[in-house]
């Protein structure tokens, strides 16, 4: 077994600086997209030679495509803890996987989130209902439960873990009221679940979306994994081949049921196959030594940054509550978008600055300092992370708050 969490490409890469010096690359923007694991890029290559159209052809190479492409869902099925009678839907990112299933809940069906949530997760819902932000897991989960009282058999739309401050939400809680009220629940597991197991079947929720280029895997494929009722009795997500059974001559369809439904047109074969080699390489051995070997970078990392005087950490609950390898600040009086441009011309790192798609959970927390600027930098670590690129994150800063 190897105690290497995940073998990703990429680690060789070096930039030049200021100076006429060339750096190795220190990616520190692995919440925006992580970098391609070994696994992912393997059985790309393996494929290439010999892709051909799945669902489709009669030739040989045709149908071992739609085979490795069932497979893969098989394979993302059992990752995301699918239960007997769920369904995987293969879309093109979690931002995708969202609007599907804003699609499919049903008219009279009210959608509960807080504002808190990536734009993702925010912005698709037609009957919706946006709660302020909590202050603490607690809070959050009483929040829900109220509201439920209020609007009864809704559905739950909520982040595993923010994107702007890495936090894990109160999932598992917040289902279990959910529960109570006979609501369903859909998880944004963009960032969670690239940092630990995410299940259907342990969180007892309803549906899962996903993104496979926080996954490990290249650009193009995500997933909505859950519940089959409301996705069947929707219209198809696209229209055209593959989600039509029959079509007459006057050009009315009737629909697949099931995934097919939801997925018209030739379907992203390798994004698929890319996303399944992850989901298959992150063993319950490869998960602990991801996870020891982030949370030990995090906690230098947070260390590092609380030491410079003017940096500021954001933050909705208690600074010791759980969090994924992400890290927003700013340092006072600097603008945010200054220091990124520096750490990466200076210093050879990669990181954001902006309100990273969640801009009334950013600029509420960067409201709370009267010094702060008016956008934030955001640190992400994952697999590929060193110790090197963490210590020279937190000497930039420091070099750049106190010149
Ligand atoms: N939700 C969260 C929590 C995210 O971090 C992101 C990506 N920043 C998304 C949703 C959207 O993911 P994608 O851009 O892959 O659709």
């Amino acid at each position: 077994p190897s105690p290497v969490p995940l073998p990703v490409l990429g680690a060789d890469i070096t930039v030049p600086v200021t100076g006429n010096r060339t750096v190795p690359y220190a990616n520190l923007d692995i919440a925006a997209t992580a970098p391609c694991a070994v696994s992912a890029a393997d059985a790309v290559n393996r494929l290439l030679p010999s892709y051909a159209s799945v669902h489709r052809g009669a030739g040989v190479l045709s149908a071992r495509c739609t085979q490795a492409y069932e497979q893969a869902r098989e394979t993302v099925c059992r990752f995301l803890g699918c239960r007997p009678g769920d369904e995987v839907v293969f879309t093109r990112n979690t931002t995708d996987a969202l609007n599907l299933l804003a699609g499919a809940v049903p008219a009279d069906t009210v959608v509960v989130t807080f504002v808190a949530e990536h734009h993702a997760n925010l912005l698709p819902w037609r009957t919706v209902v946006r709660l302020p932000l909590p202050s603490s897991p607690d809070e959050a989960v009483a929040a829900i439960d109220q509201a439920l009282h209020r609007h009864g058999p809704a559905l739950v739309a909520i982040t595993a873990a923010s994107n702007v401050t890495g936090e894990v939400w109160p999932v598992a809680d917040i289902a279990r009221v959910a529960r109570r009220h006979g609501a369903r629940v859909a998880v944004d597991a963009a960032q969670l679940a690239a940092h630990q197991p995410v299940s259907l079947a342990d969180l007892d929720v309803d549906y899962i979306a996903v993104s496979g280029h926080k996954l490990y895997a290249p650009f193009g494929a995500g997933v909505l994994a859950g519940r089959a009722d409301w996705l069947d009795a929707a219209q198809p997500y696209l229209r055209g081949g593959g989600a039509s059974t029959q079509v007459n001559s006057v050009g009315t369809a009737s629909w697949a049921v099931g995934p097919a439904r939801h997925e018209a047109g030739t379907p992203n074969l390798l994004g698929a196959v890319a996303l399944a080699a992850v989901c298959a390489a992150l063993t319950p051995l490869h998960w602990k030594a991801l996870l020891v070997q982030e949370q030990h970078l995090l906690g230098e990392l947070r260390a590092g940054l609380a030491a410079v005087p003017g940096v500021r950490e954001l933050r909705l609950f208690a600074p010791e509550h759980p969090r994924v390898g992400i890290v927003s600040f700013t340092i006072d009086g600097l603008d945010s978008a200054q220091v990124a441009r520096r750490l990466a011309d200076e210093h050879g790192i990669g990181v954001r600055a902006g309100l990273f798609c969640a801009h009334p959970l950013t600029r509420h927390l960067l409201d709370a300092h009267t010094a702060a600027p008016s956008t934030a930098i955001r640190a992400s670590l994952g697999a590929g992370t060193s110790g090197e690129h963490v210590h020279r994150l937190v000497t930039a800063v420091r070099a750049i708050a106190t010149p």
